[in-house]
């Protein structure tokens, strides 16, 4: 029966040897978890993730041998023990009613392992070592040992294998001429560089029988110099087809290039119309991808015909009932993924497990347990910022009565600074979704109320979530008029001149260096601004999709200086695989940078500066208003008192700890207190 929601999203697709329930499939990720060896805790994380309704599942890379291993000792199918453990996820999987697909993950010289390989000794500018040239027989031995684990991954009851054939991994590395300086059958012309995926897929199949899933990841849109066009990539998606591939999912960019693919700043369904162009060249399915987290965006998607399938990855992590949730027309109730990267990706390129800012269960789903509460208690919670209201959704999840008192008219606390920050604009489903949990699960929720400890009398607990105060600085002149602080400015909407000059070079000072350089133009919210910015061309006509003009930047709103006293690098602190992107944006808009400096005065005519620990070289940074984004501290006045009134009070977020505050640390540990109350 067709679902009246999503009718194009929740529509079976029919393999010929099998058939999936709907058209998600949820793409693969590397949470870290395989290498840890708790299958119990691996077979829970896909279980759920069946469960919630997601037709096939991916699982992250697996290498294939040693030296194609993302790093040294990175998980794979070597041994009958591998097998019969992967055999536990699998199980798992098949019970819930889903299907699940291992990622034969090739890194070539993308490898973190000083024994990677590739098609020629390039070394990538994000590798730490050069790769050594296969030989003849080196590549027969790289196909065999594809196909090897294609067929151990069917004895571990697997539906099928995705072989990684984009994101500029080894098979990627072949095709394409920037990382291919071979002249044997497997370099030169570009049917010689396809040689060697096509030959992995026939292989493959041959191996594994007709009815066995084989998707092939093809990178549609390189965005590295000397990529492939779009003539390419049509005649290698046809080749695919005919070696035996039953999907063909898309590949976007490189990860080396210089163009954001999966940020929160990128355009929702950036992508898709790359995918589309390829609609109607091949008779299989063909899968699309990147910022694709919402029911009605991948519905939409489908609907224009610019796929069969969509693939989401992160959004598993923060909600893996999206698709039951969805069906059952709640989409309102689906934790949104907000794109941040700050606990999936950026803890995978720490070498830390996975896990989700929205959702701190996504991988710790065996550990932390979201149980009925043996007792029901009635709980208040004070402020309703990302602390507050984790900590009061999770415990009326359980069963808690809870009131939770905030001082604003709104929900959301600091969440609501970030919504307005150009390419932080997923922050605004964010706080909508926890609307949608309080209303649902019947918090009393008290807006425009300041909590004093008397209003709290009766509560069997009580949290307090008060979030945090601005630093002082103490820099002369910083009580002037054309003073401000980052509240001012992100939340009050104060009018600020055409130079600004911005103290502190944090998380907000970034946000607040962005916002004032963007004006009216967020082109996280406009596609053709946001490849113009970032040059991203249609790949028919210009090769690897890379316009041959480079970045076009829109002209920035303002002149800016962005200070720090420490003499690091600015941004150094922020997100591993979002840092590059911010620094980037501010150095397209013009915005200057200063580390190490003193902040001498503030005066009609702006900052004043020095350097270094003797004062040199005194600097007046001309600016009509200066802009304090110094840090926090914790607000604990009403925590003090409580504690004061002879009474117990636990304190989460902000007013706990303020130094590197983030909602990642302030969900986490609303989420974990109420877990345990
Ligand atoms: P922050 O990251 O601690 O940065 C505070 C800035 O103020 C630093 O640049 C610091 O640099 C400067 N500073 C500190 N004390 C100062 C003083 N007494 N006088 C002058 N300058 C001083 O804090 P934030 O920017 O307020 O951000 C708060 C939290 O939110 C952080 O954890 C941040 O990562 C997070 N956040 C994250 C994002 C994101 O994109 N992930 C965005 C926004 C916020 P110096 O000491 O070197 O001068
Ligand atoms: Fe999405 Fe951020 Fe969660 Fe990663 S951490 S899954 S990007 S919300």
């Amino acid at each position: 029966m067709t679902n009246p929601h999503y009718p194009h999203l929740l529509a079976p697709l029919d393999l010929g040897f099998t058939r999936l329930e709907n058209r998600v499939l949820m793409g693969s990720m590397h949470t870290g978890l395989e290498e840890q060896g708790d299958w119990q805790r691996i077979a829970t994380y896909y279980g759920l993730r069946a469960r919630g309704g997601a037709a096939l599942i991916v699982t992250g890379g697996m290498a294939p041998n040693p030296e194609g291993g993302v790093f040294a000792g990175a998980a794979g199918l070597f041994s009958a023990e591998d097998i019969a453990n992967h055999r536990i996820a699998t199980d798992r999987v098949h019970a819930e009613g889903g299907k699940i697909a291992m990622q034969i993950l090739h890194a070539g010289r993308y490898a973190y392992n000083r024994n990677c390989v590739a098609p020629s000794a390039i070394k990538s500018p994000i590798s730490a070592f050069v790769p050594r040239e296969l030989d003849e027989e080196g590549i027969e031995k790289q196909i065999s040992d594809f196909v090897t684990a294609a067929t151990r991954a069917r004895d571990a009851g697997y539906d099928g294998v995705e072989i990684m054939g984009s994101e500029g991994y080894f098979l990627n590395q072949f095709i394409v001429l920037h990382t291919n300086r071979r002249t044997d059958r497997w370099g030169g012309a570009y049917e010689n560089r396809i040689r060697l995926p096509i030959e992995v897929v026939r292989r493959v199949r041959a191996a594994v029988g007709q009815d066995f899933i084989i998707i092939y990841r093809l990178s549609m849109i390189d965005l590295v110099p000397d990529g492939s066009t779009f003539d390419e990539v049509i005649t290698l998606a046809q080749a695919i087809e005919k070696a035996g591939a039953t999907i063909l999912n898309t590949g976007i960019g490189w990860h080396e290039a210089r163009v954001p693919t999966i940020a929160t700043s990128v355009p929702r369904r950036a992508f898709a119309w790359v995918t589309k162009k390829l609609m109607g060249h091949v008779a299989i399915p063909v899968i699309t991808s990147n910022r694709i987290n919402t029911p009605d965006i991948a519905e939409s998607v489908l609907a224009e015909g610019c796929a069969d399938m969509v693939s989401m990855a992160r959004p598993f992590l923060a909600d893996p009932d999206f698709v039951a949730k969805a069906a059952a027309g709640r989409a309102q109730h689906i934790a949104p993924c907000i794109a941040c990267n700050q606990a999936c990706l950026d803890h995978t390129f720490s070498g830390k497990t996975s896990t989700c800012l929205v959702n701190p269960l996504a991988c710790y789903e065996t550990e932390l347990r979201i149980e009925p509460a043996r007792t029901r208690k009635k709980l208040a919670v004070v402020g309703a910022g990302p602390a507050g209201l984790s900590a009061a959704i999770t415990a009326a999840e359980r069963g808690h009565i809870v009131s939770l008192f905030e001082r604003s008219n709104e929900i959301g606390g600091q969440l609501n600074m970030a919504k307005i920050v150009p390419g932080k604009e997923e922050f605004h489903g964010l706080i909508a979704y926890y609307q949608a949990r309080l209303h649902d699960l019947e918090i009393t929720l008290y807006l425009d109320t300041t909590a004093t400890p008397e209003m709290l009398s009766g509560f069997d607990d009580i949290i307090i979530a008060t979030g945090v105060t601005p630093r002082d600085p103490a820099i002369p002149g910083q009580n002037r008029a054309n003073v401000l602080t980052y509240i001012d400015v992100l939340r009050n909407h104060a009018p600020v001149g055409p130079r600004a000059a911005i103290i502190g070079a944090g998380g907000i000072g970034f946000d607040v260096a962005e916002y004032l350089s963007a004006g009216d133009h967020h082109t996280a919210q406009d596609l053709p601004l946001w490849r113009q910015e970032w040059g991203v061309a249609d790949p028919e006509t210009s090769r690897g999709g890379l316009s041959p003009m480079g970045p076009q930047p829109l002209a920035p709103a303002r002149k800016l200086t962005l200070l720090q006293r420490k003499p690091d690098k600015p941004g150094k602190g922020l997100g591993k695989t979002t840092g590059w992107i911010h620094r980037a944006t501010l150095k397209m808009n013009g915005v200057k940078m200063l580390a190490g400096v003193n902040y001498e005065k503030i005066d009609t005519d702006g900052l004043h500066i020095s350097f270094g620990a003797t004062h040199e070289n005194p600097t007046l940074i001309a600016a009509d208003h200066v802009i304090l984004c110094t840090g926090q501290l914790p607000e604990r006045s009403l925590a003090e008192a409580v504690i004061a009134s002879g009474r117990k009070a636990h304190i989460i977020g902000g007013a706990d700890v303020a130094a590197e505050l983030d909602a990642k640390r302030a969900i986490n540990q609303g989420v974990r207190l109420a877990a345990s109350l």
